[in-house]
C-alpha cells in the first residue's frame, strides 16, 4: 500500500469511528430521555384504585401508593375516585427512575393540570403510600405524597376511619425498603436486623409514610 492510500485509508477509519461515536450518543440520548418520560394518555378502562389501561391498550400503574385490592374495605370507592378523576383528559404522565415494571405496566405520576391524581387517592383515604426507593429518588415529592397520607390520616378519612389490626408489642421498620414487621414476621428472619429501625409505634412508622408489610399486616 502505499503512503497517499495507507493515508486516505486512516482518514476513512477515523471518519467512521467518529460516526458511530455520534450515532452512539444519539441513541443513549434517546434512551436517557426516555427515562424521565412525559407522555399524554386518556384513561379509559380502570382496573382498580391504582391501575388503569390507557386508550392504546396500556396498563398504567400509578407511582408511589397502592390503593384497596377486590374484597378489601374501600376497593370500590378507590377504583370509583380513580375513574372519576381520570376521565377528565387529558392526562399527563410523568414517570420516575423506571419507566415500567416487570409486568410490563408504565409507572407513572399521573396528572390533570397541576392536580396530581396519585396524591388525591391519598388525600382522600383511598390508597396508601407505597414507595420502591428504586422506581424514584424525588425526596420532595415522597415528602408531598406523604403530607397528604397524614392529612388523611388526621382526618380518618378511607381506610384510615377502619379500626387498626391488633397491636404489636413492638414492630421492626426497614428504612432501605419503607416497610415495616410485626416481630415474628417471616420477612425478618433472614434480614440483617441492625438494618432496622426499632422502638417506634405503628403510628410513628405510619406517621414516616412506612408501609405495612403485606404478609404481617402490622
Ligand atoms: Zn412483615
Amino acid at each position: 500500500m502505499n503512503p497517499a492510500t495507507r493515508a486516505s485509508t486512516y482518514r476513512l477509519i477515523l471518519f467512521l469511528v467518529i460516526l458511530a461515536v455520534l450515532l452512539l450518543s444519539i441513541i443513549i440520548s434517546l434512551y436517557l430521555h426516555q427515562i424521565g418520560e412525559e407522555r399524554t394518555c386518556s384513561g379509559v378502562v380502570i382496573i382498580d384504585g391504582d391501575t388503569f389501561r390507557d386508550q392504546e391498550g396500556n396498563r398504567v400503574r400509578l407511582l408511589g401508593i397502592d390503593a384497596p385490592e377486590k374484597g378489601e374495605p374501600f376497593y370500590r370507592q378507590a377504583s370509583e375516585k380513580l375513574t372519576s378523576l381520570i376521565t377528565k383528559e387529558p392526562l399527563l404522565l410523568k414517570s420516575g427512575s423506571r419507566a415500567y415494571d416487570r409486568y410490563g405496566r408504565i409507572l407513572a405520576f399521573v396528572y390533570i393540570e397541576t392536580l396530581l391524581v396519585n396524591a388525591s387517592l391519598l388525600e382522600e383515604g383511598l390508597a396508601r403510600t407505597y414507595f420502591f426507593p428504586e422506581e424514584f429518588e424525588d425526596q420532595e415529592l415522597v415528602e408531598y405524597l406523604c403530607a397528604a397520607q397524614r392529612r388523611a390520616r388526621a382526618a380518618s378519612r378511607g381506610i384510615w376511619s377502619l379500626p387498626p389490626p391488633p397491636a404489636a408489642d413492638r414492630y421492626f421498620g426497614n428504612e432501605s425498603s419503607y416497610r415495616f414487621h410485626r416481630p415474628d414476621c417471616p420477612s425478618l428472619k433472614n434480614a440483617d436486623t441492625l438494618e432496622f429501625l426499632r422502638l417506634l409505634t405503628r403510628d410513628e412508622f405510619l406517621d414516616r409514610c412506612f408501609s405495612p408489610c403485606r404478609n404481617c399486616k402490622p
